[in-house]
Parts: C-alpha cells; sequence; structure tokens
C-alpha cells in the first residue's frame, strides 16, 4: 500500500515536471541567467529548483535573461 502511493507519487512527480517544460514556451536558468528553447539539451542539466517559466522571449528578456548560445531562443 505504501509502495504503491509512491510509486503513484513518483509517476506524478515525473508527470508535473515534463507538463513544466514542455508547457513553457521558454525555460529560464534562475542560476545562469540564461533561457532556453524548451528543447535545448541544456535544459536538462537545470536544477529543477533553478528552472523558471517564461511564456514569451520578451518576458525572458525584461527579466534580465539572455538568449542561449546553444539553441538561440
Ligand atoms: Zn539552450
Amino acid at each position: 500500500m505504501v509502495r504503491r502511493a509512491i510509486r503513484f507519487g513518483l509517476v506524478a512527480l515525473m508527470v508535473l515536471t515534463a507538463v513544466t517544460v514542455y508547457a513553457a514556451a521558454y525555460i529560464g536558468n534562475s542560476d545562469s541567467r540564461c533561457f532556453h528553447r524548451p528543447g535545448c539539451r541544456s535544459v536538462r542539466d537545470i536544477r529543477a529548483d533553478h528552472r523558471v517559466r517564461f511564456s514569451s522571449r520578451k518576458e525572458a528578456v525584461d527579466r534580465g535573461y539572455v538568449p542561449c548560445r546553444r539553441c538561440k531562443p
């Protein structure tokens, strides 16, 4: 019973992470102050607590983020 609850929690967490990444137009890194397209390989390396979502490119730039040089958002 407990095991099932833990498994369910893990699945829910994974789904939530996937939704967080793919629902956003751009993903920022609050540590490096760079922003990326959701499909950028660098996004996978961003720690979950450093991930910032932006609904537009302008929003990211307005908040002081610079475009990633790899994915050129
Ligand atoms: Zn990138």
